[in-house]
C-alpha cells in the first residue's frame, strides 16, 4: 500500500545526518529539532500554535482535554472514520455521538449533525477523511450557534487545503477551535515510529495544552491540571523536519497518481471514483490541493468487493477496505439510541469501497498493472 523504503532511499542523505546529529547530541527528549520542526510546521500551516505530541490518537485526546470537556458531554463525529476519533471520547467519559456521512467526499454529514444536536453536545470532531476536509464552513456556522467546540481530525489530511464559498484558502486542521494530526509511517507526513501534533491559533489553550502535555505542569513540579506524558522524541522531528519541505511534491505525487487512477477507470460503470467537493476544483484535485489523497477510494457497484480484493491480492496488489465496520456497530461503541436507517450512508460504504495502493512512489507502470488487473476482473 505504500513504499516506505523508496522514499527513504530518496532523502538518505539528508534525514541520516540529522538523525546522527541527535545521537551525537544526545538531545533525545525535547532537543533542538523538536523546537525547530514545530516552528516550521507553524509556518507552513499558517498556524500560530503547533504543540508536538506522541501520536495523533493522544492528539485528538489532548484536544479533548485541553479545550475542557466533561464526563458527560455529548461529542458529535462521523461514524465512518478510524476508532481512534471515537476511543478517545469514550475513554474520556465523553458520550460519542456517531453520526452518517456523505456518498460522495465520505465526510460527515452536516443535516445528520443537526439532527442530533441536544442541550449536552458540546463539540463536533469532523474527520478530513482520506485527505479531503468535512464541509468545515457548515460545522463552524453550526458551532457558532450552538455555542459548540470543533476538534478537526486531521490525520489523514495534512497539507489539504479549505476553500471558504469567498475563495480565502486555509489549511486543513487550522480552522475549528483545535487541529490534531497523526505523523504515523504511512500517513501524508509520516515519521520512522510514532508521532502527532496539534494546532491551534488560540493563545490560551495552547498554553493549556502545553501543560497538559508535559503531566499538567506549568512551573516545574507544580502539577495544576491532570496531564498526560505525550511527547515527540527528537528522532522522529529530525525526520519530519527532514520531510516538511517536501510535503507539498508528496502530496503532488499523490494527487498525480490519483489522476492516473481515475482516468483509467473512466467510463467503467461498476466503479465510482473518488470525487473532490472543493468549489475551486474541477474533478480530481492537482490545482487547489483540496484533495491529498491519503487514500484513493474506489467504490464498486454489482461485483462482489470482497472476491475483488482476494483477486488483487493473489496478484501481488495490495488493497484495503476502510472501513470494513462502521463504528456505531463495533462492540465497544454500541448504543441504544442508535437507528440503523440513520447510518444509510455508512452501512453501503463498508460494503463497496476498496482503498489502492497510494504513495510518493506509485509509477506508471504499476498504476497501469493495478488498473488493468481491475478492469479485467469486471469484464470476465
Ligand atoms: C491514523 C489516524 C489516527 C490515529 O493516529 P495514530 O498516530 O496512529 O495514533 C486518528 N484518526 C484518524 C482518522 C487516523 O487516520
Amino acid at each position: 500500500m505504500v513504499d516506505l523504503k523508496g522514499q527513504y532511499n530518496d532523502i538518505k542523505d539528508i534525514v541520516n545526518p540529522s538523525i546522527q546529529e541527535v545521537i551525537e547530541k544526545t538531545a533525545f527528549i525535547n532537543g533542538p529539532k523538536v523546537h525547530d520542526f514545530q516552528r516550521n510546521l507553524e509556518a507552513y500551516l499558517d498556524v500560530k500554535h503547533v504543540i508536538p505530541c506522541a501520536n495523533g490518537t493522544d492528539a485528538l485526546q489532548i484536544a479533548m482535554m485541553g479545550v475542557g470537556l466533561k464526563p458527560g458531554d455529548e461529542v458529535i463525529t462521523a461514524d465512518f472514520t478510524f476508532a481512534a476519533t471515537v476511543e478517545v471520547i469514550a475513554l474520556l467519559q465523553l458520550t460519542p455521538v456517531l453520526v452518517d456521512v456523505n456518498e460522495d467526499d465520505f465526510n460527515i454529514n452536516i443535516e445528520a449533525i443537526k439532527k442530533v444536536i441536544t442541550p449536552q453536545t458540546k463539540a463536533i470532531v469532523p474527520v478530513h477523511l482520506f485527505g479531503q476536509c468535512a464541509n468545515m464552513e457548515a460545522i463552524m456556522e453550526i458551532a457558532k450557534e450552538y455555542n459548540l467546540f470543533v476538534i478537526e481530525d486531521n490525520a489523514q489530511a495534512i497539507g489539504a487545503n479549505y476553500t471558504y464559498a469567498d475563495g480565502t484558502k486555509v489549511k486543513a486542521g487550522t480552522i475549528g477551535n483545535v487541529g490534531a494530526t497523526s505523523f504515523f509511517p504511512s500517513k501524508n507526513l509520516g515519521c520512522y515510529g510514532d508521532g502527532g501534533a496539534i494546532f491551534t491559533n488560540d493563545d490560551d489553550l495552547a498554553h493549556t495544552i502545553r501543560g497538559i502535555v508535559n503531566h499538567g505542569m506549568y512551573e516545574r513540579y507544580h502539577h495544576d491540571v491532570v496531564g498526560v506524558n505525550s511527547r515527540l522524541d527528537s528522532i522522529q522531528a529530525a525526520v519530519l523536519d527532514a520531510k516538511l519541505p517536501r510535503l507539498d511534491s508528496y502530496n503532488k505525487a499523490r494527487q498525480q497518481a490519483a489522476k492516473k487512477y481515475t482516468k483509467a477507470f473512466e467510463g467503467i460503470d461498476n466503479i465510482i471514483t473518488p470525487k473532490t467537493v472543493s468549489k475551486s476544483c474541477d474533478g480530481i484535485c492537482d490545482t487547489c490541493d483540496c484533495h491529498v489523497f491519503h487514500q484513493y477510494t474506489l467504490r464498486v457497484k454489482g461485483i462482489d468487493r470482497d472476491a475483488l480484493v482476494k483477486h488483487l491480492n493473489e496478484n501481488g496488489i495490495p488493497c484495503g477496505v476502510y472501513y470494513p465496520i462502521p463504528l456505531h456497530k463495533q462492540k465497544a461503541y454500541l448504543d441504544e439510541r442508535y437507528a440503523e436507517a440513520d447510518f444509510e450512508v455508512t452501512n453501503t460504504l463498508v460494503k463497496d469501497v476498496i482503498s489502492l495502493p497510494m504513495h510518493t512512489e506509485l509509477d506508471d507502470e504499476q498504476i497501469e498493472f493495478i488498473t488493468s488487473t481491475i478492469i479485467k476482473f469486471i469484464n470476465e
